[in-house]
């Protein structure tokens, strides 16, 4: 199924950013209406010192060049976590069109977890939400991220 091959594509991006540069192991890649990659992004904060260079941010920048575009229009965005407020933003202000995330946020998730910023219909546009594929794993990774800095077992 395609949302879980992207899903898997989104976890390899998020290792790179956990085994390379020992970011929080985020991936997201941007999928456009003709299937083909537009962008990749894993968490930099820390590399770049950019507070907004969260994962989704980094593949929809990358996808906006690759485009020559600021509307990532009819493009589909696959992050292994549910994004924030900002990234929820941004989603809206690119026109994605939809949305599919891994683990649920319950502490900042803007996607329907604390926040449903993506669906408001406030806004000019809404953008299709799929949360939880692979969500099991996708939380899996992340709780053995935080246990492993914190020298505990993983799970
Ligand atoms: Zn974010």
């Amino acid at each position: 199924m395609d949302d879980e091959y992207w899903m898997r594509h989104a976890f390899a991006l998020a290792d790179r950013a956990e085994r390379e540069f020992d970011e929080i192991p985020v991936g997201a890649v941007l999928i456009g209406a003709d299937g083909q990659v537009l962008g990749e992004g894993w968490n930099r904060n820390i590399a770049d010192h950019d507070p907004s260079a969260h994962a989704e941010i980094v593949a929809m920048r990358q996808a906006g060049g690759a485009l020559g575009n600021h509307r990532l229009v009819g493009c589909t965005l696959y992050v292994t976590l549910e994004p924030c407020a900002m990234c929820a933003m941004a989603l809206v202000h690119a026109r994605v069109a939809r949305l599919v995330f891994g683990a649920s946020d319950p502490k900042t998730g803007a996607c329907g977890s604390v926040f449903d910023l993506v669906a408001d219909p406030r806004h000019n546009h809404r953008v299709e939400v799929v949360g939880g594929v692979l969500g099991d794993e996708a939380g899996r990774r992340l709780t053995n991220y935080f246990r492993a800095k914190r020298g505990r077992p993983l799970v």
